[in-house]
């Protein structure tokens, strides 16, 4: 294996040669590369960015290379993201797929469904949504009701999902659906995989505060699912659905110590000019600061507990990281829109008042703020 400097060396002559310009600057909201069969991509430079860093592996750096990753150990990994952190290169690639589905089919998938699965999403050929929540089954999630009857060699699936991010831009879906009528709640549910496409599926967009519909409601009638389509055991998909949760929660989480936007205090600066004078609220002047330590003790933590990590999974530390990142990023919202007064005020997608409303969702997606603080009470500190 190179070493660490060599590896360094030659990441940043190959991001110098194959990053385009216009993918080296703060990822404007709106123009996430999201990869699919539908996807628009916004320029020439996003699409070659995404094809060259997935042609490496590097859209899904520490996967193995048998499924399309780039097979980099966790610390050349880190050297990678520094690489890509000091040239403000942006994400090539930000999916469901990465961050969910696929560490969840490399722990408990067959050999079959990783061959099937992972290189199309490493490549961004496909792009997923995810199938937990319903009318009934949010917070108390085993409640699902979704129910998949053994046809043989095939289930039958009938059942409503809600909140589905994307489901009308996506073309599979990952799916919890009750496979045992019979057994105990957490028994009997099986996680499954099925194609968009498929006759019986429909999705309704959902509109939000926000003035967008990023959310479905996804209608499953008569959905026929290939019982090789299932991702570990029948029945078993409980726990598999817990750890993939895990890692959607280290992804929510991230959104506190991104560096794909600019801090609240560069914000300020641009806003303000703090450096010609002092922003002359000393409350607000606070706050900003406050704000900036918190975003890097946040960005540490998070890195200390990566470091820390023996397993595939951050495990229960993912509740604490989702929790703070995620209200760390709402009070990020905040303070531009103090910062920014009026101007913040506009309606295109990417103003901030449309933001601020937006991440009022943070501590609801994937699992609410006191979901989290019930785990890391009970797991972390052992109480109750
Ligand atoms: C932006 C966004 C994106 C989403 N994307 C998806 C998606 O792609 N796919 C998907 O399947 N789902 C998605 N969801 C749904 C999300 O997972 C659920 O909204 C969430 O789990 C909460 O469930 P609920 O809305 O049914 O609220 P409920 O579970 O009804 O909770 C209502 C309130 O009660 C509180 N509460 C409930 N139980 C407890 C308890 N035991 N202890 C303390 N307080 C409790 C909650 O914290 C909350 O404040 C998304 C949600 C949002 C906001």
């Amino acid at each position: 294996m190179q070493d660490d400097t060599a590896f360094r060396q030659e990441t940043r002559t190959w991001l110098a040669a194959n990053c385009p310009a216009s993918m080296r600057s703060y990822m404007p909201v709106g123009e996430t590369c999201s990869g699919g069969r539908h996807f628009q991509f916004i320029s020439d430079d996003q699409k070659v960015w995404m094809q060259r860093m997935a042609e490496r592996g590097w859209t899904a750096p520490t996967w193995p290379t048998e499924y399309g990753g780039g097979g980099l150990t966790k610390q050349h990994a880190k050297i990678l993201h520094d690489e890509l952190n000091a040239i403000t290169a942006r994400s090539p690639l930000t999916s469901m797929g990465l961050s969910m589905i696929g560490p969840a089919l490399l722990e408990f998938g067959s050999e079959e469904l990783k061959q099937q699965h992972l290189p199309a999403i490493v490549r961004g050929d496909i792009r997923w949504c995810q199938g937990y929540s319903e009318p009934n089954a949010g917070s108390d999630l085993a409640g699902l009701q979704a129910k998949a009857e053994d046809r043989g060699d095939h289930f039958i699936v009938n059942g409503q999902k809600v909140w589905t991010t994307y489901a009308d831009k996506a073309d599979w879906m990952f799916c919890l659906v009750r496979t045992d009528l019979n057994s105990a709640k957490h028994s009997g549910i099986s996680l499954v995989l099925f194609d968009m496409t498929t006759p019986g599926v429909s999705a309704r967009p959902i509109l939000l505060i926000s003035g967008s519909s990023p959310f479905c409601e996804t209608f499953l009638d008569d959905v026929r699912v290939e019982k090789n389509q299932v991702v570990g055991d029948i029945n078993a998909g409980w726990s598999i659905a817990k750890y993939l949760l895990t890692h959607e929660r280290e992804m929510i989480g991230g959104i506190g110590s991104t560096t794909a936007q600019k801090t609240v205090g560069a914000r300020a600066i641009d806003a303000v000019g703090l450096r010609e004078g002092r922003l002359a609220d000393e409350i607000l002047r606070g706050e900003v600061a406050d704000w900036e330590i918190d975003f890097m003790s946040h960005q540490l933590t998070t890195e200390r507990v990566r470091d820390e990590s023996t397993s595939s999974s951050l495990g229960n530390a993912s509740a604490m990281l989702k929790l703070y990142g995620t209200e760390l990023n709402k009070r990020r919202c905040e303070l531009l829109l103090a910062l920014e007064g009026l101007d913040a005020m506009r309606w295109d997608e990417s103003s901030e008042a449309r933001l601020w409303l937006r991440s009022k969702g943070n501590s609801i997606e994937g699992g609410t703020s006191e979901i989290q603080l019930n785990i890391i009470a009970k797991r972390i500190l052992g109480l109750g």
